[in-house]
């Protein structure tokens, strides 16, 4: 039961036990003293202490010994237990991680741990290591954690500091270190180990917690930046509680609405204060369904100094766990700055509405059941009425549209709800106005939101188009009637040169007298009534040439208008009218004839109760042929020859086609359906145009505009040339070489009479026996081309080779193209085209007489 000495025996320091171990010694002591004195009083008084008591005494320790042996063996009780104890806390606290001292409440120092002494340092003297507090004394900044730590040991209480000195404590290490060092004392008042009254000790530990700390450093200067990131955002941000109290606000909006921030507590503001009235409301609480999303709200902030700021707030509130509503987090956009957010929204939206109303495309937004919801500017355009103004909106689409396109409408729609991708076009005439035309293109639209928009049609006006594409495929018909027609007059044409060949052969066996003569002559005069109408065909194919002169329209109409008055009969009235100085054109003189009969013809017929038919030309400035909707026609100069009629007129699905050859209205024999059809050959291959007009019941009007012709001088030349021979006569002699004897007698009158010496021979064997005879004095050769036995071309070869300057008429009944085509030489021949009138002879005649040292002018348009 010895007292063990403190196993860290190497510091001499009276660190004697004053404690549990102290009075064990004492009660030692006393039994000690006490067995002395008993045996002191056993020698000095043997004699007079009996026996028994000796023996007694003995026995009594005796079994004291025996009693203390057994109750070892049995462990009642231990040797040494206090040594035991001692070292299991020695060995406690040298395993601490940190240094660890224990000490009495005055300070001194009962016991240190290894890791005490390598943050303490041993003392120079090889002495015990210095306190806590006096480790700590030299450093201020310690110094008053220390203070508080000394006091608490003192009062028996546990407590603990952080401190943090600049440098590391001197002692810990050899390694000095310029950072911050921190360290966390703690003082712990150890329970008394026994109550002997001894002095109650403490453990001081020290810590080195720089490395907890750094992290900690770390982490809140993270936080330090984050927080400075959100504070100089460039947009403000508020959060605000359940209650409407603010508990953050970044320095942006700090800023904005005038508070210090380095003031500001959460809560100390409240959202009533920044936002006025109701406004708070709607930031206060979630929304009514209770689903969270971010609202945009546009509203007015108050500042400090009561003043307003217009603001977007993007505001949401989150869900805490339980479900209740936490904090805010609120965005605020500031709305008054020039370049801010609704600046661009703004533009935006102008820009928007000009590209939606600035289009060609009429653009309406239809819901599920393509009923109209809006539509823009140029709808109202495209679908509006006369008076351009009528309510679409909630109007079906589709019933704006005529029957017949509505169907194709609902597919596409049905199409868009089935969500097909690839949506055909409709096509469609509009009900309003049939005149015009549209294509509909159809888009999808996004389902879902609260739009009732279920597609987007965007229509494009595509009346020009098809008028145009028509148009194209009208002239390409005419085109090809035009060919298929050319073809087939020229085949006839050979056919009928046949007939009248043979016929011609069949002739000249025959004497007038003769019976079958009549019926060749009959079969003859047929065939050339067919070859006029091949020369229609011809005309209307544009495959003949036409002979193209200075003319002035008003007298070329006044000379026909006696053919006219003969043709129309007596129960119509005819009657022309020209206004003002008309201008020349250039055109072939018969052929323009041809067309006026055609058209007053036409008129007569649609008159059969009798009526009015009149025949106007005027000149037509550009500026009025501009104001014109005719299409084609482009504005220029022109000059207007009108036929108008108080006839049956007629409906547009027989317009549509009445310029078309073989197209006819009138009973068989009656009508050949070429009339028009050659008109329009002759205006378009002379480069005008001709326009119908027509009201059932009412009447007809056909307007022909020629070109203006510009006169050059040469032609001025010639025009007053002409115009000053008005006479017809002459006395040249001419040689007339015609097989048709009636044509021949017919012509050689009219010749005689205008005091010509007429040479006439039935056929070309016949012409150049004549010629013979008169030893060729002759001024000018008139010759059929088509004769028996000789033709005129080759009759020409013949005399062309006695007189090469002779000047030539070739008549012919057939297109002129034709009749050149056995010329070596056409240039200097003249052509009379069959029938001709007598005045168109005389009229060619004194012409080509005229005509000293220019050949005759041809020109082809083709
Ligand atoms: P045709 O006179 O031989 O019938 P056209 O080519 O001259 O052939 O005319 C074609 C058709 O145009 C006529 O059958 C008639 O129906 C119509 N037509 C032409 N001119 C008139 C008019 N002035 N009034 C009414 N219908 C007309
Ligand atoms: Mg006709």
């Amino acid at each position: 039961m010895a007292v063990s000495p403190l196993d860290d025996g190497s510091y001499p320091e009276p660190a004697v036990d004053k404690g549990g171990a102290g009075q064990g010694l004492w009660r030692v002591g006393v039994l000690a003293a006490f067995f002395v004195l008993a045996a002191l009083a056993f020698s000095f008084m043997g004699d007079v202490i009996p026996v028994e008591v000796t023996l007694g005494f003995l026995g009594i320790l005796t079994l004291i010994g025996v009693f203390s042996l057994f109750a070892l063996a049995a462990g009642l009780f231990r040797i040494a237990r206090s040594e035991d104890g001692r070292g299991l806390a020695d060995a406690a606290i040298d395993s601490l991680p940190y240094g660890a001292v224990i000490s009495d409440k005055d300070g001194r120092v009962i016991y240190a741990n290894a890791a005490y002494a390598a943050v303490a340092g041993g003392r120079d003297d090889g002495g015990p290591p210095a306190n806590v507090p006096r480790l700590f004394v030299s450093n201020p900044e310690a110094s008053e954690a220390i203070y508080r730590l000394t006091r608490a040991a003192k009062e028996g209480r546990a407590a603990y500091e952080d401190v943090r000195l600049t440098a590391p404590l001197a002692a810990a290490g050899a390694v000095r270190q310029v950072r911050p060092c921190w360290y966390r004392i703690r003082v712990t008042p150890l329970p008394r180990v026994d109550a002997g009254g001894a002095k109650a000790l403490v453990m001081w530990s020290v810590e080195d917690i720089s490395r907890d700390r750094d992290t900690q450093e770390n982490m809140f200067l993270e936080l330090q930046r984050a927080i400075d990131y959100l504070d100089h955002a460039p947009a403000g941000f508020f959060s605000a509680d359940s209650n409407g109290r603010i508990q953050y606000l970044n320095a942006t909006l700090a800023d904005w609405l005038g508070y210090d921030l380095a003031s500001f507590e959460a809560g100390a503001i409240r959202l009533t204060d920044i936002v006025p009235g109701d406004g708070a409301g709607l930031l206060v609480g979630g929304r009514p369904d209770g689903e969270i999303q971010t609202e945009i709200i546009d509203l007015d902030l108050v500042k400090n100094d009561g003043t307003a700021m217009p603001v977007r707030l993007l505001h949401r509130v989150a869900r805490l766990a339980e479900g209740d509503l936490g904090e805010s987090r609120t965005l605020v956009l500031d709305r008054q700055r020039g370049a801010d957010v609704s600046e661009d929204l703004r533009t935006a939206e102008v820009r928007f509405s000009r590209f939606f109303n600035n289009t060609p495309f009429a653009i309406a937004a239809l819901d599920a059941d393509g009923r109209i919801v809006r539509t823009n500017a140029p709808f109202m355009r495209i679908f509006g009425n006369e008076g351009g103004e009528r309510a679409t909106s909630g109007l079906p689409l589709s019933e704006l549209l005529v029957p017949d396109a509505r169907q194709k409408l609902t597919d596409a729609l049905s199409a868009i709800a089935a969500q097909k991708s690839q949506i055909e076009p409709v096509d469609a005439v509009l009900s309003a106005d049939t005149e015009r035309s549209v294509r509909i293109y159809l888009s999808g639209v996004e389902q879902g939101g609260d739009s009732d928009e279920a597609a987007i049609a965007y229509t494009l006006d595509t009346t020009e188009q098809r008028l145009l594409q028509q148009q194209f495929a009208q002239s390409q018909k005419m085109q090809a009637i035009g060919q298929l027609a050319g073809g087939v007059a020229h085949d006839l044409n050979n056919v009928l040169t046949a007939i009248i060949g043979f016929s011609d052969l069949l002739l000249l066996h025959q004497r007038p007298n003769d019976p079958p003569f009549k019926h060749i002559m009959e079969i003859k005069q047929n065939a050339n009534r067919a070859a006029g109408l091949v020369r229609q065909l011809l005309a209307f194919s544009r495959r003949q040439t036409l002979r193209l002169d200075v003319l002035d329209v008003p007298p070329l109409v006044d000379d026909l208008s006696v053919l006219l008055n003969r043709l129309i009969g007596d129960n119509i009235s005819l009657k022309v009218e020209h206004s003002g100085d008309v201008w020349p054109v250039k055109a072939d003189l018969t052929q323009l004839e041809q067309v006026i009969i055609n058209l007053v013809v036409n008129a007569r017929d649609a008159m059969p109760d009798g009526g009015t038919v009149k025949v106007n030309t005027r000149n037509v400035t550009e500026s009025e042929a501009e104001g014109f909707t005719y299409r084609g026609m482009p504005p220029a100069e022109y000059v207007l020859i009108q036929v108008d009629d108080t006839g049956t007129g007629m409906a547009s699905d027989v317009m549509d086609k009445i310029f078309e050859p073989f197209f006819t209205t009138k009973d068989i024999g009656k009508g050949t359906g070429l009339g028009l059809a050659t008109v329009y050959g002759i205006i378009k291959q002379t480069g005008g145009f001709i326009y119908p007009e027509s009201e059932v019941g009412k009447g007809t009007s056909f307007r022909i505009f020629l070109p203006r012709h510009i006169v050059t001088h040469r032609e001025a030349v010639e025009r007053q040339v002409t115009q000053k021979v008005r006479d017809l006569t002459g006395d040249e002699r001419i040689l007339l070489v015609e097989d048709e004897e009636s044509v021949r007698a017919f012509s050689a009158k009219a010749l005689e009479s205008a005091g010509y010496k007429v040479f006439q021979a039935a056929s070309g064997l016949e012409a150049l026996e004549v010629f013979e005879e008169i030893e060729g004095k002759i001024d000018l050769l008139i010759s059929d081309v088509v004769m028996p036995e000789m033709d005129g071309p080759t009759l020409l070869r013949e005399i062309r080779k006695q007189m090469p300057d002779l000047k030539v008429i070739l008549v012919s009944g057939y297109a002129d193209q034709d009749a050149r085509e056995g010329l070596e030489d056409d240039q200097s021949v003249a052509f009379l085209p069959k029938p001709f009138s007598l005045k168109q002879l005389a009229a060619k005649v004194k012409s080509v007489l005229l005509d000293e040292s220019e050949e005759p002018e041809r020109e082809s348009a083709d």
